[in-house]
């Protein structure tokens, strides 16, 4: 039964090695064996050497020896065994060995020992050794595995880079890898239970980092890439990061930590200089007073935009960076995309554009863009300017270069010396020098010759004090011509007070100056004639009067003398004539009297209602005998002023006369009004009649010497046309002025106006 069961047990041919020089005594093993149910694979050694070749050429499940062999022993077969092949069971098989003997094999290794004698014993032991090798499989092999995994684990921790270490649950070091003496300067041997992990801690952060350490410690936790600040044995910082798990005994009680230190000092320098130089870009970016836009130019979706840019467009900057380009530019999408085009190809890198701010207004800016990587891709970047104002400016400089070049005054601008900088073309048309010939020369150039060196310094002591001067230049053409010019010349000064240049605006006033030159020649010509007019008229009328005086006494006398009625109609007829001959006579000697010396004024305190009175008495009976009304209206009659009565009594007497020569029916009328205007006292007197008035168009002539209002052939009524011309001059003389205003078939209104003085009785 049992020999079953060690049979079954193996599964496959028990590989055995059987150490045995008698034949007889292997069959009998063989025999045994066989018996016991094992199938067997039996490799058969006779001497050393042949169980030192069969067991280097194979494998063996069980190893069984004769105790005593020729020159050889078990002894002798274990030990080879011991050094082959120390986990096949050994097992002796041997005539009577002695204890001794036999526990010595025993505690050299055999598995057990069985006496020839006792040949059914062998199976039992092999079964045994079978089973126990077995079990001892399982165990080593985890032993094995175990040694393994800690030579594994030691290796890995002296080689690797980083420093492996434990400690315990007071921080103490149980086991520090080599690699610590890199990374902190001591060996393993200073640190394994002699120093704490927090000793190594730099002294600024040492309390902290031991607090929140221990923390974790109670917390049993696992950390990952915990950053400290450690000192190196000779002084220096050595940043580590630190990653720890708890190790727990069998009991679950946390019995320390074990992890890695990693040296990241110069990672960490080249990340802090990533760092500060990425801020410092991101600064130059972001902070920066331009206003810049990095662009996808595939998309020309908005990458990042910067403070400047929020500020300038009005969109705050997480609007902006998710906007596009095109939705900035005034320009169709089609155009922006093809100006987008021409900056990658670097065709162009300055564009100016119209783009709309967030509050819908439309400003002129220029750009410039450059390409720039960023990762894989390229990325405009665009630096934008508000060039409005620069516009605005350009527009208003465009204007005002069109205004000088098309101006036609000569304009030129010198330095501070005279030295021309700049002419304008007009400067070319009065003065024959073309801007290329004056540039640069000194406006001397044109110097007539004809004005005093004073003129010229009281021009430059003008200009050098700072203050414009105005005045006539004669100048000479570059073909030899004169010319003259009204020129006003500013100096310009700058911020410091300094003059840097002249401005002369010149007018070319020849033609005027011709002109005017004409006609002051003209003027003395007609004031020459106008004198000897005068006088020929003073003569004239002195030389007519003269007769008629005598032709008038003369028939006074006769019609004094011949009573034939006949007859003294005829002298009628010549008093008549005679007397209108004279009237005119002296209206042209009046005239010309005003004209040549004036009048001699006589003022003296006058009343208006004697004036008037005169004026009534004089005229009564012309008035009643055309049967019109005379009315005398509405006026001071306490008035008393100063004036030239008898020249005022003139005036009035003659608009009087011709009221009533103009008028068949109705009214004669004289009114007045004293008007006071500020400190000015104005005597208003209107003469008006209901005559035949004035038509519109001759309103303003009959003022004018032998004007009248029917002229001609269509003339209907006697006169001279000199009455109004001498009431308008003798008004003229007494400070006051006349005026009508008349409607054809209704009457005509003559209106004076007469500034005076009031005598205070
Ligand atoms: P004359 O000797 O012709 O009257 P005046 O100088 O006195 O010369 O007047 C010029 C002209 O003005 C007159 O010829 C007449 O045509 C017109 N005139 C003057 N006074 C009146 C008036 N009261 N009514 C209508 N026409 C008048």
């Amino acid at each position: 039964m049992i020999m079953t069961t060690i049979s079954n047990n193996l599964n496959r041919s028990l590989k055995l090695l059987l150490l045995e020089d008698s034949l007889s005594d292997k069959e009998l093993m063989v025999e045994q064996l066989s018996e016991a149910g094992f199938k067997l694979d039996i490799t058969h050694a006779e001497n050393k050497i042949s169980f030192i070749d069969s067991l280097k050429n194979s494998t063996y499940d069980i190893i069984v020896s004769d105790f005593k062999l020729p020159g050889f022993d078990a002894f002798g077969a274990l030990e080879i065994c011991n050094n082959i092949c120390p986990d096949v069971p050994f097992i002796c098989v041997s005539g009577s060995i002695g204890e001794e003997t036999a526990i010595r094999l025993l505690k050299e290794g055999a598995f057990d020992y069985v006496l020839k004698d006792r040949p059914e014993r062998l199976p039992h032991a092999i079964k045994r050794a079978l089973d126990e090798v077995k079990e001892n499989f399982a165990l080593r092999k985890a032993e094995r595995e175990l040694l393994e995994s800690e030579n594994r684990f030691r290796q890995v921790a002296e080689t690797a880079q980083e420093w492996i270490w434990e400690v315990d649950t007071n921080g103490l070091y149980t086991y520090s890898s080599p690699v610590i003496n890199m990374l902190l300067g001591y060996t393993p041997e200073e640190v394994v239970g002699k120093r704490y992990f927090y000793d190594f801690f730099a002294t600024d952060v040492k309390e902290n980092l031991k607090k929140s350490a221990f923390e974790f410690f109670q917390k049993g936790k696992l950390f990952r890439n915990h950053e400290t600040k450690n000192i190196h044995k000779n002084g220096h910082v050595v940043i580590l990061s630190t990653s720890g798990s708890p190790i727990f005994n069998n009991q679950g009680n946390l019995i320390g930590y074990r992890g890695v230190d990693e040296d990241i000092t110069d990672k960490k320098k080249s990340e802090d200089a990533l760092k500060k130089s990425e801020e410092k870009f991101r600064n130059l970016f972001f902070n920066h007073a331009a206003v810049k836009l990095i662009i996808d130019p595939d998309t020309g979706k908005i990458i990042e935009a910067n403070e400047a840019a929020a500020s300038f467009y009005g969109w705050k900057i997480d609007i902006l960076q998710n906007m596009n380009i095109i939705q900035l530019n005034a320009l169709e999408p089609k155009e922006t995309n093809n100006e987008m085009q021409n900056a990658i190809h670097q065709k162009k890198n300055y564009f100016e554009f119209k783009h709309r701010k967030a509050d819908n207004t439309l400003v002129d800016v220029e750009i410039f863009s450059s390409m720039i990587k960023i990762g894989d891709k390229e990325y405009l970047h665009s630096i934008v300017h508000d060039i409005s104002e620069k516009k605005t400016v350009e527009e208003r400089l465009k204007l005002l270069n069109r205004a000088v070049e098309s101006s036609s005054l000569a304009i030129q601008i010198t330095d501070a010396d005279g030295n021309v900088i700049y002419t304008n073309p007009f400067f070319t048309t009065i003065s024959g020098y073309s801007f290329e010939e004056i540039f640069g020369k000194n406006l001397r150039l044109l110097k007539s010759g004809n004005q005093s060196n004073s003129f010229y310094k009281e021009l430059w002591d003008t200009i050098l004090s700072g203050k414009d001067w105005n005045g006539e230049i004669q100048n000479k053409r570059k073909n030899g011509e004169l010319y003259w010019v009204r020129s006003s010349i500013s100096p310009i000064i700058n911020k410091d007070g300094k003059i840097t240049n002249f401005v002369a605006i010149n007018e070319d006033i020849t033609e005027k100056k011709k002109m005017i030159e004409d006609l002051m020649v003209a003027k003395d010509r007609a004031e020459e004639m106008n004198r000897v007019k005068s006088f020929f008229f003073a003569n004239m009328s002195h030389e007519l009067r003269t007769p008629f005086v005598g032709i008038m006494g003369y028939t006074e006398f006769l019609q004094s003398e011949i009573h034939n009625l006949e007859h003294q109609e005829m002298l009628k007829g010549i008093m008549v004539a005679s007397k209108r001959m004279l009237g005119t006579l002296e209206n042209i000697l009046n005239l010309t009297k005003i004209e040549f010396d004036g009048l001699d004024l006589n003022r003296k305190p006058c009343k208006l209602k004697d004036i008037f009175d005169r004026l009534e008495l004089e005229y009564q009976i012309q008035i009643s005998n055309k049967k019109l009304n005379f009315i005398i209206n509405n006026y001071d009659e306490k008035l008393v002023f100063f004036c030239d009565d008898s020249i005022l009594t003139e005036v009035l007497s003659k608009l009087l006369s011709n009221a009533i020569k103009y008028t068949e029916k109705g009214t004669i009328e004289i009114c007045s009004e004293l008007e006071v205007k500020e400190n000015e006292k104005i005597l208003v007197i209107k003469v008006i009649d209901t005559g035949i008035g004035i038509p519109a168009n001759k309103q303003s002539i009959i003022f004018d010497e032998f004007r009248q209002v029917s002229e001609g052939t269509a003339r209907n009524f006697q006169g001279s046309g000199l009455g109004l011309s001498i009431v308008q001059k003798e008004l003229k003389q007494l400070g006051g002025t006349i005026s009508v205003e008349s409607e054809e078939n209704k009457g005509s209104t003559f209106i004076i106006r007469l500034p005076i003085e009031i005598c205070e009785e």
